[in-house]
């Protein structure tokens, strides 16, 4: 295994656990690893630091661990079944309401690089960095020994999301399947609620689970409101508001393929069709045709505005703009659940820009709760770079 030596006094970061290795940190590396290749990191006075995935870029090395070699023939099944102790320990796995959570969730796991979820016995794996690109066999090969029998299939989702190397085949597809397993797409439940997931046509690996307990609130808030469930993607928040008595929805979303996910979603819980109406729109767009006080309750959960540092001031702006609109349409007494997802922006910064949202309307806007990703996203304390989604909850007068 190829060794990367630091320059003297840089060990300080992985001493404290922080799992990435800067280029920068790197005073020399023998042999020449390929990228993906495991390599061992060394303080400058030949002490062992870490073992991780070598990179090119500005991260160069994404540890997997600190002790154990990741070479060991059970090291994937260890890490695997560690993040499954996890969700068992919180409940989450064989809970009766709820058969879909996420596996593996990067750096939160221990695992920089890879993401893991589970829909009811299908898992969809994303790699995001060479190495656990390369390791998806081993990692698809560990994932039948920890579930066993419960196991219906693993999908490789990485096309999109690890960085395009020559040589690498970024084609998606099953990397296992149960004999009897035919189906792109599996019901799965959250808190009793039903959805359809289709990991092979929906946006990331199928669904966002990380909304599970933000839907939840929204339900315990929606009885005999009118809703307005903007960026709604599969519908989370618009079934669980009907599931807990709105009296009706309205569903915006501007992919055609959601919608129809929508759709079949509201079908599926067997709600009434006259509750709920969807919008295949721009969300900005639609709000600017809302009449004021038509809804008293709404989510505003757009995509990542800021995907890196350089777009931080115009996402920012984005979000106040899209803020403003929705505080100034919501209803006397209304909610509004809004949210960020962008890791960049932070929530100070997310907040910042609400209030200024809030300020520019004139309205009386209080802060009820302040909401955060689930349990299965965990934050690697070491790693508070893991943090991402962030929300407040809103009372509008
Ligand atoms: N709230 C959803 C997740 C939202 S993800 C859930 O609980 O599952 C963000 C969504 O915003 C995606 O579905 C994407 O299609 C949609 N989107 C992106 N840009 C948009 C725009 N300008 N107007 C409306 N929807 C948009």
């Amino acid at each position: 295994m190829d060794k990367v030596i630091l320059r003297p006094r840089r060990e300080e970061s992985l001493l404290r656990y922080h799992p990435w290795v800067f280029s920068g940190a790197i005073a020399q590396i023998t042999g020449h690893p390929a990228e993906g290749d495991l390599v061992g990191v060394y303080a400058a006075d030949g002490r062992f630091l870490a073992y991780g995935h070598y990179q090119i870029g500005s991260i160069a090395v994404r540890v997997l661990s600190f002790d154990e070699d990741p070479t060991r023939a059970d090291f994937w099944d260890v890490m695997l079944s560690r993040a499954l102790a996890l969700r068992q320990a919180y409940g989450l796995e064989a809970a009766s309401h709820t058969n879909c959570y996420r596996l593996v969730h990067g750096e939160g796991d221990g695992l920089p690089g890879l993401i893991i979820d589970y829909y009811n016995g299908v898992c969809v794996l994303q790699a995001h960095s060479v190495g656990m690109f390369r390791a998806k066999g081993a990692i698809c090969a560990a994932l039948q020994r920890v579930y066993g029998a419960a196991l219906k299939a693993v999908y490789d989702k990485s096309s999109g999301t690890a960085p395009f190397k020559a040589g690498l085949d970024l084609v998606d597809g099953y990397l296992w399947k149960a004999g009897s397993f035919t189906d792109d797409e599996q019901e799965v439940l959250e808190n009793g609620h039903r959805f359809l997931v289709n990991w092979t046509e929906g946006q990331k690996t199928g669904f966002f689970l990380d909304q599970r307990e933000n839907r939840f609130r929204v339900g315990a808030l929606a009885r005999g409101r009118n809703v307005l469930n903007l960026f709604c993607y599969t519908g989370g928040f618009s079934v669980y508001a009907l599931g807990n008595g709105a009296l009706h929805v309205d569903s915006v979303d501007s992919s055609r393929k959601a919608m129809d996910m929508v759709d079949r979603n509201v079908a599926l819980n067997g709600f009434d069709p006259a509750m709920h109406t969807s919008y295949c729109a721009d969300a900005m767009e639609f709000l600017r045709d809302v009449p004021e006080g038509k809804y008293n309750l709404m989510i505003v959960d757009p995509p990542a505005f800021a995907k890196h540092r350089g777009a931080l001031k115009n996402a920012l702006r984005a979000y106040q703009r899209l803020n403003a609109a929705a505080i100034s349409k919501v209803a006397p007494g209304g909610f509004v659940f809004t949210f960020s997802c962008s890791q960049v922006v932070d929530k100070e910064a997310f907040a910042l820009a609400v209030f200024s949202a809030a300020a520019e309307t004139g309205r009386s806007v209080r802060i009820l709760d302040r909401l955060n990703q689930p349990a299965d996203h965990p934050v690697n304390i070491y790693h508070p770079e893991g943090e991402y989604l962030k929300g407040l909850l809103l009372y509008v007068e």
